[in-house]
């Protein structure tokens, strides 16, 4: 039998997620629960890969199958496609497993052409309304498929108004509609090298399903699947569905909702509408819309109809749903649903409420936040001494909440130039409206202020997010894009003038305004406490100074699991010791500079211990190469000459001498230990001598140092390093007369020392992952460099993602597993962590979790984000579990071929009870039952024979 491309609606249900993706699959579910859609036709996810596998061609199987729906579609609606007389036209949209809005194509209108738009016109009795939507066809075609750019097509609209003094496009009469059809086409024809527009309704769709496939791989939709851990495997699957119009007069319209506010949480009817109107009209935020509640006076029908079906939809779903719907004269239709984007206040508190209103558990709850969009509660809001004496110049909409202040750019590149990954500058993005193309350029800025544009444009759906903050819709700013300035209360703003935001009140402020820390409580506390109750994985913090380490500890974090020292010696206050330490030529030498130092280390350490409050401290001796702290300026370099008592030039030779070819594979880590083990005695003695202290002041508190030996490779090294510290520490214990546990540890960092981890961890007491040198070694990349290679490696579609963000689990996750495995038999008391940058990213915490680590580390403001992807991981693991036992859940016990079978034999058995049921209702509902046994029957019938 030929494989199934094409589903109808009416074939599938919300379970079919992967195959059909969201948005099909719950056009799927609303058609089953009864609800007006619009009919149309899926084609599968499947057939995007295997359009990827075929060189971007759609194969003449699916082809076939296309035009069957189709034909089937035609017989539906009792309309032909490309027909003269009454035509039927459908929207062609994308949708993935994972919702990208915005991220891809869609095509409205399709099926018009010079003969069908006549007939349209006298079918509806509407000209004005066929030619608007030929026109919008013919724009939207030409882009999406042919790419022949839409400014082509606007400046020829602008023209036209002007022509005739009008300002909007609903001021467009028929004559001048038709005037851009024909002008419209002649751009295509010339754009397209003398290739008229296309009349065939069918090449039409094929332009477009090919279009759809190749926008899954559109330069923003790459970015988006990379900012949102979406694998590029996964593909888009393909809505074919009748069109209907909102754009028939003024009872007709078109708008989006939501159940709850997208930005709080809020309960209750959140949307925006606009009468006469196509869909684009309301996301494009050319025209400002309605809110949704003015539809009751409007059409209070059509109002009750809604928000009956928007609470059907909630309670179904059990989630905040988006939604899209259209009136065609007073008809109403829903066009999709689906689970809400919002911001993290608003997850959390919809989360919270969702489990006080019994609809989910509170595992669920849990599962439903994104763990990454936390950061958003964590991002700063403005100080109130500092806004108090702020100025506001404006106010907006208060698209996606946050405060931000920085210089003032006009484009998505000048932000990306200047901002966050490019020159580090705080940068808030002015435009008219953003569009697809700028989201590298709003992911740089630290907020976004647009001129046009809804609580739903473009700019605030992607800011939310982002989690950044961003205020729309200023129509009081006087914008010049084009020479760089805007003018606003008066005012002429400049590239690089500072203003301040706050996408929460949508307040504009001159200047600069501090911002502060914003603090967690309530409904966020209620889930992380859900989240510390579900996880196994304990969380540490990378903090190397008491205020991050005091951070941290608010954040929840359970210890440091690093703390990188050599950042505490580039301190004003004893960079100078470590300069003469280096320069030193003897042992003796070294110690004097060294014994400066030790009473700052050693106070570092006690606050360490102290703002941690008894919880595991990790101390990772000296790291990095020397030559990073030798003096650069020919002043510090005098200064040390005469400290050491040398010459300027013996100096400059020291600072010569120690330059490597290659110094990340140099002469650092535990080989410094190795060469100056005084240096390592130093190191040791503050950090027992501390822990004595303050294990002294807290008796009840367990000040257990753990000493971590940074970058081995080989076991007889870290066994020479740890007698060093074991002796020093033992004397300083005995010297104390107190007693004082403490461990000594390695981190594994090169892959040598995960090949051979059941040698080290004979000697280790810890290891702990440091991913970040152990993907450079593992890749063979400069962590300091590949980022200025690894955009091509995305182009080339060679990597998806960055390694040294997102841990790449099938090589450097090998290695750790192989470490885990090698070592654990050899040293059953061996605890493990991971502390490398991906000790804060969901997705690698998932994977430390099931290859079983004790706890990840990662930055103060991340605890957050890894206590929660630590939980969810656990949750799912535990869901997965109970599937295996049971058989039943997501995770099914039959193979797909007979689960598809089975589901078939239920579909038939209800639609042969649905026949009975209009012959008698008695006999089918004894038929439904009878059947549904049959099927049972089935299933355990299969159960048992896997179970032989
Ligand atoms: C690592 O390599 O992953 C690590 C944590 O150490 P550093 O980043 O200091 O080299
Ligand atoms: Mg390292």
């Amino acid at each position: 039998m030929a494989k199934k491309w094409v589903y109808k609606f009416s074939e599938g249900r919300a379970s079919d997620r992967n195959l059909l993706g969201g948005k099909g699959c719950n056009l799927a579910e609303m058609t089953y629960l009864g609800m007006p859609i619009p009919q149309g036709f899926t084609i599968s996810t499947e057939a995007c890969t295997d359009y990827y596998d075929q060189k971007e061609s759609i194969s003449q199987e699916i082809q076939d199958q296309i035009m069957e729906n189709l034909a089937w579609l035609e017989e539906f609606n009792g309309k032909k496609f490309g027909d003269p007389s009454d035509p039927l036209l459908v929207s062609v949209r994308s949708g993935a497993r994972a919702s990208m809005p915005g991220m891809m194509d869609t095509i409205l209108n399709l099926g018009l052409n010079d003969v069908a738009v006549e007939g349209f016109a006298a079918k509806t009795g509407n000209p004005r309304f066929a030619y608007d939507s030929y026109r919008r066809f013919i724009q939207m075609y030409s882009d999406v498929v042919m790419e022949v750019p839409k400014s082509y097509f606007e400046k020829i609209i602008d023209e036209v108004k002007d022509k005739k003094g009008i300002k909007f496009d609903t001021e467009m009469d028929v004559d001048d509609l038709k005037e851009l059809v024909s002008r419209f086409k002649a751009t295509y024809k010339e754009a397209m090298n003398g290739q008229e527009f296309p009349q065939d309704a069918k090449e039409q769709l094929m332009g477009a399903v090919k279009a759809v496939f190749r926008s899954w791989n559109n330069p923003r939709a790459i970015v988006y699947r990379r900012m949102n851990d979406i694998p590029g495997s996964w593909g888009t699957a393909v809505n074919v569905q009748t069109m209907v119009f909102g754009n028939k007069g003024e009872t007709s319209g078109t708008g989006v909702a939501f159940t709850r506010n997208p930005s709080t949480g809020e309960k209750g009817i959140f949307g925006e509408y606009l009468l006469n109107a196509q869909g684009e009209d309301v996301v494009a935020g050319v025209r400002t819309p309605q809110p949704i509640s003015t539809l009751e006076q409007a059409m209070p029908e059509v109002y009750k109809e809604f928000m009956e079906i928007a609470q059907k939809l909630e309670n179904h779903f059990h989630d905040m749903q988006d939604m899209e719907f259209t009136i065609e004269e007073k008809k109403l239709y829903f066009l999709q649903t689906r689970n809400g984007k919002r911001t993290a206040p608003a997850a959390i508190k919809i989360a919270c409420d969702l489990v006080d209103e019994g609809q989910i558990s509170e595992e669920e709850a849990v599962l439903r936040i994104e763990a990454k969009s936390l950061d958003q509660l964590l991002h700063p809001t403005f100080d109130a001494d500092s806004l108090k004496a702020g100025e506001v110049i404006g106010s907006a909409l208060p698209a996606s909440p946050g405060a931000a202040a920085g210089k003032v750019v006009f484009t998505a590149e000048d932000a990306k130039a200047a901002g966050v990954g490019g020159g580090g500058e705080r940068v808030i993005l002015v435009r008219l409206e953003t569009s697809p193309e700028d989201i590298e350029g709003m992911h740089a800025a630290q907020g976004i202020l647009t001129v046009r544009g809804g609580m739903t444009s473009h700019a605030a759906v992607v800011a939310r997010g982002m989690g950044e903050c961003c205020v729309s819709g200023c129509g009081d700013i006087n914008m010049d894009e084009e020479n760089k300035k805007f003018t606003l209360a008066g005012k002429e703003f400049h590239e690089g003038d500072y203003i301040s935001i706050d996408g929460t009140t949508g307040n504009i402020y001159d200047g600069q305004i501090a911002t502060v820390d914003a603090k967690i409580a309530g409904e966020f506390g209620r889930i992380m406490a859900w989240a510390d109750e579900f996880r196994r994985l304990k969380v540490r913090t990378n903090a190397d100074t008491p205020a991050d380490a005091k951070k941290a500890r608010e954040l929840g974090a359970e210890g440091i699991g690093l703390c990188r020292t050599e950042h505490m010696f580039f301190e004003e206050d004893r960079i100078a010791a470590f300069r003469e330490m280096i320069c030193s030529d003897t042992v003796e030498e070294r110690e004097a500079a060294l014994e400066k130092i030790l009473p700052y280390q050693q106070n570092d350490f006690k606050q360490l211990y102290e703002a941690l409050e008894g919880c595991p401290v990790t101390i990772r001796f000296l790291d990095p190469p020397l030559h990073e702290f030798v003096p650069t300026t020919e002043d510090e370099i005098k200064k040390l000459a005469d400290a050491k008592g040398k010459s300027v030039d013996e100096i400059k030779a020291i600072i010569n001498s120690l330059h490597e070819f290659n110094p990340m594979m140099g002469h650092r880590g535990c080989r410094l230990a190795v060469t100056y083990p005084e240096i390592a005695k130093m190191q040791t003695k503050a950090v027992i001598r501390a822990a004595l202290e303050v294990q002294k002041a807290h008796s009840d508190w367990n000040v257990k140092p753990e000493i971590m030996i940074p970058l081995v490779c080989e076991v007889k090294e870290l066994k020479y390093v740890k007698q060093v510290v074991v002796e020093t520490a033992d004397a300083e214990i005995a010297a104390a007369g107190a007693k004082l546990d403490y461990e000594v540890g390695t981190m594994i960092e090169i892959p040598r020392a995960a090949l051979t981890a059941d040698e080290i961890a004979k000697e280790a007491d810890f290891f702990c992952f440091g991913t970040n040198d152990l993907t450079q070694m593992t890749f063979g990349f400069s962590r300091d460099d590949a980022g200025k290679f690894l955009n091509a490696y995305y182009d080339t579609k060679i990597f998806e993602n960055d390694p040294f963000a997102k841990l790449d689990q099938t090589g450097v996750g090998k290695l750790m597993e192989m470490s885990l495995k090698l070592g654990k038999p050899v040293n059953p008391s061996l605890h493990v962590g991971i502390c490398g940058e991906h000790g804060g990213d969901p997705s690698s915490v998932e994977f430390c979790h099931k290859i079983g680590l004790d706890y990840v580390s990662c930055s103060p403001f991340r605890v957050p984000v890894a206590r929660l992807a630590a939980a969810q991981a656990a949750i799912a693991e535990k869901a997965a579990k109970k599937c295996d036992k049971c058989g039943s859940d997501s995770k099914s016990f039959v193979d797909d071929e007979t689960k598809a079978k089975l589901e078939d034999a239920a579909k038939k058995a209800e639609e042969i009870a649905k026949e009975l049921a209009e012959q008698s209702a008695e006999v089918a509902k004894a038929g439904l039952e009878g059947l549904k046994a049959g099927v049972d029957a089935a299933v355990k019938a299969y159960k048992e024979a896997r179970n032989k």
